[in-house]
Parts: C-alpha cells; structure tokens; sequence
C-alpha cells in the first residue's frame, strides 16, 4: 500500500479545480483517487490540464467515485448549491472533506461537524486557502490594537458581483475583535460625492476597487501620530491558493471534527 494520501477533486474541470488536479498529480506526496465534474465527463485527468495521461476518467458520479476510490480526502471547488451535499456525502463514507467553496450556514458548518465526529474524521472548510492572505489579517488584527486608525481598501476584477470581499469581510471582523471602539474621522464630514468615503464597518472604512486586469489585493492602512504603516497582500494567480490546499489535505489525516476557518492553522 502507498502511504501516499489519495485525493478526489470534485469541480475538477473548474478554475480552482484544474489546479488542485495539477497539484496532486505534481506532488509526491499525494495521489489522485478520482476526478469529479458535472460537465467534463470523459476527459482524461491529466489531459484536462495539459499534463500526462493519467488513466483516469472525469466522471460525473461522486457517490460511485466515494464508495469505490479509497480516496482519503474529498477535494471540493464546485458551487455553493451543491457544496454541502457533496460535503455530507464524503463524511458518509469516511472520505475526509476540504472544501474551498463557499456559501455555507452556522447551521450547516454544525451539522458537518457532528457528522465527522460521529464518523471520526477530520474536515476542513476554509473561504479563503491563501496563506499570505490569511497572514495578512492575522498581521493587521494584530497592528490594530497599537493603531485603531484605520481604512481597508480592495482590489478586484471588475466581474465580482460582491462588495466588498469576503476576505475584506473577514479582515474587518478579526480586527473588530481587538481594536478598541473608536469612530473615525471628522464627525462633521459630508460626503459631496456618494460613497466617497467607502463602506463603514465599526468606525472604519472599507473601500472596493473593480478594474480589469485586477486579480485580488488587499491593503489596510494604519495611521498614527507622524507615521503610518500598510499591510498588503497581493494574489496573482489561482496557484496561490495550492500551498494551503495541501497543507489542509495534510492537517485534515490528523484530527477529529470539523474546523471552519484556515487561520485555525496558522500560529
Ligand atoms: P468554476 O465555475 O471555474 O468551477 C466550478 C466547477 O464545478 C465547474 O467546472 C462546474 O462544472 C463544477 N460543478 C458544479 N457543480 C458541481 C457538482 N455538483 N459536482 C461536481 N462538479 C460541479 O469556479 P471556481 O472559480 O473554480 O470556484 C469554485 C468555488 O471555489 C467557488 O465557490 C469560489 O467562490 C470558491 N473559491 C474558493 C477559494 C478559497 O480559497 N477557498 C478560492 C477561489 C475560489
């Protein structure tokens, strides 16, 4: 037997998809159960992005590809409709889920965790697999206690339906959690053009920039007396997210109930 941890991907021929396949076919350390989409059938794995052959079919039946794989880990990048029946599906036969789609409930987040602990497995949802964006706001929660001044300002192409990000969301929750209350700026201040000053969120600014081009950034700025600090990310591409793919696949073999959140992982 390999010891090597094996993987489906379901919204294999998606986006994220295509690079988690690439990952798990590039690192030795994991292997590829099964390949899921819905609209790719018949299409071998590898070929789908541009690598080898792998023998290994796109279906479009993740049951049958649960029940007969002997996967460990249940990769899912699909659509927020179908994530949480793919997820239960996976805790059903033992499969351990790590799931980058969004759109889950408190609720449903609960329900997942009774499952896999009924199961005695290990689960993983996180909204955001960017390790630098997650250190991100980790670093910007911390500042935010020393300076309460702040503004977030957001970075994306101008096809994203939402504003602002769920990771501009985030970050302005987990600084909410430390920074003392204050509301900024001048009390007396009008905004002569609507929006100018962007979205406010406990005191602070939240501003959302949509241009082609654009992939996803994110800065928030800290002022002081006679100084101001910046912390900034910046994603270019899709493969950004692999390094914490593969960290939660790996995390996911060693514990028992399900953690929502990728900065559970990060000291
Ligand atoms: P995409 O539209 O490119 O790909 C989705 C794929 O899922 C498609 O190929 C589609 O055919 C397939 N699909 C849909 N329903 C399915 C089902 N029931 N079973 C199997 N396959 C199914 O989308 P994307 O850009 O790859 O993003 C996918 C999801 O990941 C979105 O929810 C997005 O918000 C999220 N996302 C998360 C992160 C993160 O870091 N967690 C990063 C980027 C995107």
């Amino acid at each position: 037997m390999s010891d090597k941890i094996r993987v489906i991907v379901s919204g294999a021929g998606g986006r994220m998809g295509k690079e988690v396949i690439k990952l798990v076919l590039q690192d030795e350390e994991l292997e590829l159960a099964a390949a899921v989409d819905r609209s790719t059938m018949d299409t071998d794995a590898g070929r789908l992005v541009g690598l080898e052959e792998t023998g290994i079919l796109v279906t479009s039946n993740l049951e049958a590809a649960l029940a007969e794989s002997n996967a460990d880990v249940l990769v899912d990048f699909t659509i927020p409709q179908s994530a949480y029946e793919n997820t239960a599906l996976a805790i059903k036969y033992g499969v351990r889920p790590v799931i980058g789609t969004t759109g889950f409930t408190p609720e449903q987040i609960k329900e997942l965790d009774k499952q896999c602990q009924e199961q005695g497995i290990g689960g993983l949802i996180a909204p955001n697999f960017s390790i630098g964006a997650i250190l991100m706001m980790k670093f910007a929660a911390q500042a935010a206690k020393y300076f309460p001044h702040l503004e977030i300002i957001e970075y994306h192409g101008d096809q994203k339906l939402d504003a602002p990000s769920g990771t501009a969301i985030k970050t302005a929750e987990m600084i909410s959690e430390v920074r003392k209350e204050l509301r900024q700026g001048n009390p007396q201040e009008e905004e002569t053009i609507e929006g100018a000053r962007g979205g406010y969120y406990n005191g602070f600014r939240i501003h959302s920039v949509r241009l082609p081009g654009v992939f996803a950034q994110e800065e928030v700025i800290f002022g002081g007396y006679g100084q101001s600090l910046k912390i900034r990310h910046d994603s270019y591409e899709r493969a950004g997210y692999m390094p914490g793919v593969k960290m939660g696949v790996q995390k996911v073999m060693g514990y028992t109930g399900l953690i929502y959140g990728f900065e559970h992982f990060i000291d």
